[in-house]
């Protein structure tokens, strides 16, 4: 038919063999698939046919949707359990870097796929920030440890306090001011006087520094308060300075009485040679008699003040092995003039060690010192007409144990404790008479203090004395 030779399956067929074409039909307003073929002599004729399109093209698309949905749904699943799968991988690998990492671990590597390199390299980065931190870690708690040692070690009393008054660090050091079980400071402090400082820099918000006193023990502090803004805390630092305020005031007291002491004699002295010009011959005698003991006096106290200086400027001992006879010999030597002058008697009783038979291991010239000046005291505070004096020793493995025993007017037992203080004379008149300065047995306690001994008297008015001390070796 003519009106067909312009569809486009029967151009293709004229054109070619065959032709094929989809379209929607304008008489029936439906899609038609349509085929053309030649067919004939010469090909002469066209075989045009046509089928509904449309049921086909919807169930088609039916099955399209159908298969793409179970694709899809498909897709979903695999994805999901793919997603599960990376997942629990990424867990599994996150919680072994944890572990490590816990563990302070940074050795181990971690196992991973080639695709996963970015963990690796993450793990890698982890690595190295874990091993600064654990250096760190190191060098802070060798720090924390060091700081704990210094607090520890230090003399003075240092702690922390925290914006409530409570102790939240502190040293054991001068636990005598403290009540140990309290963390309040208000309460763990036993004197006023330190809460009071404390309680003054928390209030005023200023630091503190100030020298305190206090009353009850009769002891010096200086007390610090700083605070620490950042942390709202407070630093108690408490140093005892008793000992040097006691030495600045013993120093004080003995220029005080060296000054007294070397002008009592020296105003004797002035006043009786003027006497001595007038006077008349027969009591010149005794103006010179008292002229020359304060003289002797005054020799005696300058003496005792130089060996005062000397043993306190070199307080090393220098001890080694000293034969016996001759400190014996010294001893005497030393003291040769009163003894003679008195009739007295000296004995040595030497309880040695045999191996070191014949030697002391000692400082010759402090012992020596030492003997003289108890030796001197037996036989001057003595009305005996022979004074007799005993000198025991007695070696033991690390010590020498010394005892000096007189037969004079011994000490009444109330002064027995203070004969050891400086300028301290039993009877002020009479012992000056006898040139005594009142030093001889600080100087005597200051050495054997020195040898890392300890001295002792005992002694009762008329009974004579024994003073016993020891010398470490
Ligand atoms: P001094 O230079 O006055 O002797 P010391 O310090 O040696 O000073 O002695 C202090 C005081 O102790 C003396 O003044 C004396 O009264 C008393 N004293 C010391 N040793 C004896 C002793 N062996 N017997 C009796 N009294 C003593």
């Amino acid at each position: 038919m003519d009106n067909h030779l312009d569809r486009q399956e029967v151009i293709s067929a004229l054109a070619g063999d065959e032709g094929f074409h989809i379209r929607k039909s304008k008489t029936l307003g439906e899609y038609y698939a349509y085929y053309a073929v030649k067919y004939g002599k010469e090909d002469k004729y066209i075989i045009r046919t046509s089928t509904n399109y449309s049921d086909k093209r919807d169930q088609l698309i039916y099955f399209a949707t159908i298969l793409t949905t179970f694709f899809i749904v498909l897709n979903c699943i695999i994805h999901f359990f793919y997603i599960n799968y990376l997942k629990r991988d990424f867990e599994n690998k996150i919680k072994k870097m944890k572990r490590y990492l816990e563990k302070g671990n940074t050795e181990k590597l971690l196992y991973y796929k080639k695709e996963e390199k970015w963990i690796f390299e993450f793990w890698e980065v982890l690595k190295e920030w874990q091993k600064r931190n654990l250096d760190n870690i190191e060098k802070l708690d060798y720090e924390k440890k060091l700081l704990k040692l210094i607090i520890t070690s230090v003399d003075s009393f240092v702690g922390l306090i925290d914006q409530n008054g409570e102790f939240v660090l502190r040293n054991n050091s001068l636990n005598h001011l403290l009540i140990l079980d309290n963390k309040k400071y208000t309460k763990a402090f036993k004197y006023i006087e330190i809460i009071a400082v404390i309680k003054k820099s928390i209030q005023e918000k200023k630091d503190i520094r100030q020298e305190i006193y206090i009353n009850g023990i009769k002891e010096y502090f200086i007390i610090s308060v700083k605070s620490i803004k950042k942390n709202n805390q407070f630093l108690i630092t408490i140093k005892d300075i008793t000992s040097i305020r006691r030495t600045v005031e013993i120093q004080k007291t003995f220029i005080s009485n060296v000054g007294h002491e070397l002008k009592t004699p020296l105003t004797n002295i002035k006043g009786y040679l003027i006497a001595l010009e007038d006077a008349p011959k027969e009591i010149r005698k005794k103006f010179l008699d008292i002229v020359k003991n304060n003289v002797i006096k005054l020799e005696n106290t300058i003496i005792d003040f130089l060996n005062i200086s000397k043993i306190e400027s070199s307080k090393i001992l220098q001890i080694m092995p000293e034969e016996i006879y001759k400190i014996e010999k010294q001893v005497n030597d030393s003291v040769a003039i009163i003894k003679k002058e008195k009739n007295a008697e000296i004995e040595f009783h030497w309880d040695l060690l045999s191996i070191n038979q014949g030697f002391i291991n000692t400082d010759k010239e402090k012992l020596i010192l030492i003997l003289k000046n108890l030796v001197e005291n037996g036989i001057i505070y003595n009305h005996s007409d022979n004074p007799k004096i005993d000198i025991f020793i007695l070696e033991e493995k690390d010590k020498y144990k010394f005892k000096i025993k007189d037969n004079g007017i011994g000490i009444p037992e109330d002064k027995l404790k203070k004969v050891f203080e400086r300028f301290y004379r039993v009877d002020k008149a009479r012992t000056s008479n006898l040139g005594g300065t009142g030093l001889g047995l600080s100087i005597v306690k200051e050495v054997v203090d020195q040898f890392g001994g300890e001295i002792k008297v005992e002694s009762k008015e008329q009974g004579g004395s024994i003073f016993k001390f020891y010398l470490m070796k």
